[in-house]
C-alpha cells in the first residue's frame, strides 16, 4: 500500500480487494501507538475514494480527492475522536454519544462525491458505554455505502458484541531494517539509527529523524531517568507528584506515564544487556550511560527492572491505573546509583 512502512503482509490483498471496492464494512485495526494505524486508515479510505484510474492500493495521493482525505476536509471521510475541550465537563473524556449520533445522522446520507463514506473512530477504546452500544446499531446494520474502522491499541477494551462485528488488522512491530530502508527511501537522516531507536514503530522512527522537538523530547526523558537514577527517595517522591499535578486529564496523563515506562524500559534493557556483555544498544547515543548503570546494578536486577516497567507500561494502556499511585511506586522502583547523582546525564 502506498507509502506504508510494514505491515506488507496483511496490507497485500486489503489492498487489492479495495482497489476493486471490495471491502468489509467494518475493521478493527489494533497495535501499538506511532504503529501506522492511522495511516493504512487514510489509506484505505484514499483506495476507495481516489479519482485516478487505474486504481491503486493506498490511492493515488495526488487527485483532489486523496488531497482532501490527507488533509482531513474530504465530505465523504468523517474522523471521530475525544474532544480535548476541559471546561465542558467529564464527559469529554470519551468519544460521546451525541458525537456518534451525528456521525450516523451523516452516515446514513449518500456519499456526496464518491461511491463510499468511511469513518475512522480512533481511538475506539475512547468510546463511552453509550457511545459503543450506539455505535452497535450501526456496526448491526449499516449502510451498504458505509465503511468504518476503529482503532486502538486495547481492543480487549471494547465491548466483545461490537468486536465480532469487526474484521481483525492486527498491526505487528515493523523489522528495522524495512524501517531504515523506508527512511532512506524519503531522504530523511540517519536511518539506521533513528530505526533502531524505535524498536519497531515506524511513526516514533519518522519523528525522529524529521523533528527537532521529538529527539528534544526524548533526551529530556533520558535526563530525567538518569537524573532520578542518581537521586534519593525525597527528591523522586517530588518528582512523583509534581508530574501527576501536572496534567488533569486522566488520559493525557496515562500518555506522560506510558511514554516514561516505554522510553525507561528500553534504557534498563541496553543496561542489562551490555552487562550481560552484549553490544546490541537500542541507543547507541547512550553507551556509556548504560555502561555505568549496569556497573551499578546487578544484571539480574536490571533484567527484572525492564520487565516490571514493561509490564508497568501494559497497565498505563490497557486500564485507568491510578497516576499518583504507579509514580510513587515507580519512586520506590527506580534503580538507586550514586554515580548519576548531581551530574547532568
Ligand atoms: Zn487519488
Amino acid at each position: 500500500m502506498r507509502e506504508v512502512i510494514g505491515q506488507r503482509r496483511l496490507l497485500a490483498r486489503l489492498g487489492e480487494q479495495a482497489v476493486s471496492g471490495d471491502v468489509a464494512q467494518a475493521y478493527e485495526l489494533s497495535g501499538p501507538r506511532s504503529i501506522g494505524k492511522r495511516t493504512v486508515a487514510t489509506r484505505l479510505a484514499q483506495t476507495l475514494l481516489c479519482t485516478s484510474e487505474p486504481r491503486a492500493p493506498g490511492g493515488c495521493g495526488r487527485c483532489l480527492a486523496c488531497r482532501k482525505i490527507e488533509n482531513g476536509t474530504h465530505p465523504d471521510v468523517r474522523v471521530v475522536v475525544r474532544l480535548m475541550d476541559q471546561d465542558r465537563g467529564d464527559d469529554r473524556k470519551f468519544i460521546s454519544i451525541e458525537q456518534i449520533r451525528e456521525m450516523q445522522q451523516d452516515l446514513a446520507l449518500r456519499p456526496l462525491e464518491g461511491a463510499w463514506r468511511v469513518v475512522i473512530v480512533d481511538d475506539a477504546a475512547d468510546l463511552s458505554e453509550h457511545a459503543e452500544v450506539a455505535l452497535l446499531k450501526t456496526l448491526e446494520e449499516p449502510p451498504v455505502h458505509a465503511v468504518l474502522m476503529l482503532l486502538t491499541p486495547t481492543p480487549s477494551r471494547l465491548l466483545e458484541t461490537i468486536r465480532s462485528r469487526l474484521q481483525p488488522l492486527p498491526f505487528r512491530l515493523v523489522p528495522a531494517q524495512e524501517i531504515a530502508d523506508a527512511l532512506a527511501a524519503r531522504s530523511l537522516p540517519d536511518a539506521r539509527t533513528y530505526a533502531a531507536a524505535a524498536a519497531g514503530r515506524p511513526g516514533i522512527a519518522i519523528a525522529l529523524a524529521s523533528d527537532e522537538a521529538a529527539r528534544a523530547a526524548r533526551r529530556a526523558l533520558e535526563k530525567e531517568f538518569y537524573r532520578l537514577v542518581g537521586s534519593g527517595l525525597t527528591d523522586r517522591f517530588a518528582w512523583a507528584v509534581e508530574l501527576a499535578d501536572s496534567e488533569r486529564d486522566p488520559q493525557k496523563r496515562n500518555v506522560l506515564l506510558e511514554s516514561r515506562l516505554v522510553d525507561w524500559s528500553e534504557l534498563l534493557r541496553d543496561a542489562a544487556i551490555r552487562a550481560h556483555g552484549v553490544e546490541r544498544p537500542l541507543r547507541p547515543e547512550r553507551a556509556s550511560e548504560s555502561a555505568r548503570l549496569a556497573d551499578a546494578i546487578g544484571p539480574r536486577e536490571l533484567v527484572d527492572l525492564a520487565i516490571a516497567f514493561d509490564r508497568w507500561r501494559r497497565d498505563v494502556v490497557e486500564s485507568n491505573v491510578n497516576a499518583r499511585m504507579l509514580l510513587e511506586l515507580l519512586a520506590l522502583r527506580l534503580p538507586y546509583a550514586p554515580a548519576f547523582a548531581g551530574k547532568a546525564a
